[in-house]
């Protein structure tokens, strides 16, 4: 059991804040991810839960108990890092079975323990290895396996595949999702990352100059954004966003007309997915603009127009066919389109 709560946390240095007000309740088991870009206070928040950074104001408690002035040793957490940290001289066998010596575990126990973790993350074979003798993949599998060799209460995960190719970061990504699923441990994961978000979290947090924009779930994110920054962030390409004002439940802005809108009036900013609209037949659109872009995907064809200062996207099929600078007509009905006020940034419902 592992339930942890943040209540009012705060961490400044100086004048300056890191973390502000952070306030929530992560349920034993399970997968949280932080989520925001560099510099939004995730890191802070989870070497707070850690121990390893002191907290300014409020509370830490894990499974009721209020940690604050707990040594990292005594938390019950075990961290992976995106640097493995893994000791040269020491084969991978030592290098999973260092934490159970360290902390004075039975070493009646400790092979059972090793060959258990070391299974899990499919090491089984570079026991003997030495970390020099592994690649990056290999490397942070080990540092996983030391991980879960401890048995501990809580994961903290900070960006642990940052340091790995693309193609090993899907296949890792997918281990540790895996590994989550089996171990059915209370884990933080740190990155920056929308894609690790989506397809890690249980919930997700996103995070921006320190303070919570959004908490839910990868779907309530994506499909309901809270407000402009988090529309911005999740999703690619982009969510669509273009200023304009809205009367009588019709939203215009240059070469863009959308009736069909509720719940607003005045400056509004309109946003959409790019997969969310289609092409129309000439002038039958809500948008119509010439094209700025066109990218060919493979499976799809990704087109732009430029509206004001804003590009706007729409996926088309992959045997679309035009120039730059060719007319499009872009259906948007109004069921697909998010409201923000441009003033507050907020979602409008
Ligand atoms: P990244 O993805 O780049 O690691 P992050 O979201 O994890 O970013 P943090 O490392 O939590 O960000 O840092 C949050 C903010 O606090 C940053 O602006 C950082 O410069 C600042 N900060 C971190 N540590 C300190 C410190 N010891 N003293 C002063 N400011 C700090």
């Amino acid at each position: 059991m592992a339930e942890i709560q943040l209540r009012n946390v705060n961490k400044r240095w100086g004048n300056f804040v890191g973390v502000d007000n952070f306030n929530l309740t992560i349920p034993d088991k399970e997968f949280l991810v932080l989520l925001g870009p560099s510099g939004c206070g995730k890191t802070t928040t989870m070497r707070m839960i850690a121990g390893l950074e002191d907290i300014t104001d409020g509370e830490i408690a894990i499974d009721g108990k209020v940690v604050n002035s707990l040594d990292p040793k005594d938390r019950d957490v075990a961290m992976v890092f995106q640097s493995y940290a893994l000791y040269p001289n020491m084969n991978v066998y030592e290098n999973i079975r260092f934490p159970l010596k360290v902390r004075g575990i039975d070493p009646s126990t400790h092979d059972a323990k090793v060959r258990r973790a070391s299974a899990m993350v499919e090491l089984d074979d570079f026991l003997h290895r030495k970390p020099a003798e592994l690649s990056g993949g290999q490397r942070q599998r080990v540092a996983l396996a030391r991980a879960i060799v401890r048995e501990p209460n809580v994961f903290l995960m900070d960006e642990p595949l940052s340091n790995l190719d693309a193609k090993l970061r899907v296949s890792t990504r997918a281990q540790i999702k895996n590994l989550s699923h089996e171990l059915a441990v209370t884990t933080i994961y740190v990155t920056h990352d929308q894609i690790e978000a989506m397809t890690l979290a249980d919930r997700v947090v996103v995070m921006e100059k320190g303070i919570v924009q959004q908490v839910g779930s990868p779907t309530e994110i994506y499909d309901r954004p809270a407000n402009m920054f988090v529309a911005s962030f999740i999703g690619n390409p982009a969510m669509n966003l273009i200023n304009g004002d809205i009367q009588n439940g019709t939203f215009e802005a240059r070469d863009t007309r959308i009736p069909g809108l509720s719940a607003a009036s005045g400056k509004t900013t309109l946003g959409f997915r790019a997969e969310d609209a289609s092409l129309a037949a000439a002038g039958e659109g809500q948008i119509t603009a010439p094209i700025y872009t066109l990218e060919l995907l493979g499976d799809a064809t990704m087109i732009s127009v430029r509206i004001g200062q804003a590009l706007v996207a729409v996926k088309a099929d992959k045997t679309f066919r035009a120039e730059i600078g060719d007319p499009i007509s872009i259906r948007v009905p109004p069921e697909i389109c998010h409201l923000f006020s441009t003033d507050t940034g907020q979602r409008i419902d």
